[in-house]
């Protein structure tokens, strides 16, 4: 096969794994930088320009999209799909994904277990968004963040009032989210590849921070996944449409809850911490794809007209 990583940088860990991964299973692995490739969508065909020519000669892409350049890769990943090239996550599955808000409600319809989330515009009713959380202590998160910048513990209710007002003032979209306090400052980070939990990692945040990202100084190591928990992480990405998902999960008394479902999940920490090809995983579940895909191009070809 012909695989695109959809990436800017070449260097990333991530990025030079999938290419090593899939040169190793026999396939022709491109970087190909989302940003430089241009649309056009005035032709009958539609198209995708990068360095000056068309792309013709595609049958896969991975997207490893940064999160603030979800607008723009989005719009290349479905060219490449109006193109009838297979993506190892679809452009609607990235976007659902990377508004907090639309992701939490999506899963709360398939009935996935959450932290008691609250939304609303006004500030009048910031007092009825603290009490349907059920008050101070409680998680205030700005909606697109990532990297656990915009996550703020607000432990009284005057303190957590402040903080809203503040973020609204600026007209900046919150969350305000139930603290589970139990959780310990840990979370789990469940890779899912095609309805599969493939590896799992435990983080921990730096003594005193509640955050476990790496980047606020959290630290890693392999974790044994409860039959609940891995459940909980395949139902969190189907609920997305997302076939590789980074899910994460807060250990909570009352069972798993789903924080995030990251649609470009890093694979350097997670890779390391449990030794787990998990680039590999991904190559895989795109030659699986690949057949399937020609398996249905010859139906059509032998029913022409039909169906
Ligand atoms: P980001 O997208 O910035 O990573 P997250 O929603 O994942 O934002 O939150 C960052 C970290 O904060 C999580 O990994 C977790 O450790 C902690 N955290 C988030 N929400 C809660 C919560 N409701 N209760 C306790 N800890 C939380
Ligand atoms: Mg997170």
């Amino acid at each position: 096969m012909k695989i695109a990583v959809l990436s800017r940088d070449a260097s990333l860990y991530s990025t030079r794994r999938l290419l090593e991964a899939g040169n190793k299973r026999g396939h022709i692995m491109k970087i190909i930088d989302h940003m430089r490739c241009y649309i056009d969508i005035t032709a009958d065909c539609p198209k995708l320009i990068y360095q000056g020519e068309p792309l013709t000669n595609v049958d896969a892409v991975i997207p490893r999209i940064g999160a603030s350049y979800t607008f723009y890769g989005t719009a290349v990943v479905r060219q490449f799909e109006m193109m009838g090239v297979l993506s190892a996550n679809g452009s609607e599955a990235i976007s659902r994904s990377r508004d907090k808000l639309r992701c939490l409600q999506l899963l709360s319809k398939e009935g996935v277990g959450l932290p008691v989330t609250g939304f609303a515009h006004s500030t009048k009713d910031i007092e009825g968004v603290i009490e349907l959380v059920g008050g101070a202590p409680l998680v205030i998160k700005l909606l697109e963040g990532t990297q656990g910048i915009g996550v703020v513990l607000a432990e009284t209710y005057q303190a957590a009032k402040s903080v809203i007002e503040a973020f609204r003032g600026l007209n900046v979209n919150i969350l305000v989210q139930e603290y589970i306090k139990e959780a310990k400052g840990q979370d789990l980070r469940c890779f899912v590849v095609n309805d599969q939990v493939v590896a799992a990692m435990k983080r921990q945040g730096a003594p005193g921070e509640f955050r476990s990202n790496v980047h606020r100084g959290g630290k890693v190591c392999r974790v044994k996944l409860s039959l609940q928990e891995r459940d909980t992480a395949v139902r969190a990405a189907k609920a997305m449409g997302l076939q590789v998902a980074g899910v994460d999960l807060l250990r909570a008394s009352q069972g798993p809850l789903v924080i995030e479902v990251n649609s470009s999940p890093g694979l350097e920490g997670i890779e390391r911490a449990t030794e787990i090809d998990i680039a590999s995983k991904i190559i895989e579940y795109l030659e699986k794809q690949r057949a399937k895909q020609k398996a249905e191009q010859k139906v059509e070809q032998k029913s022409p007209g039909q169906g």
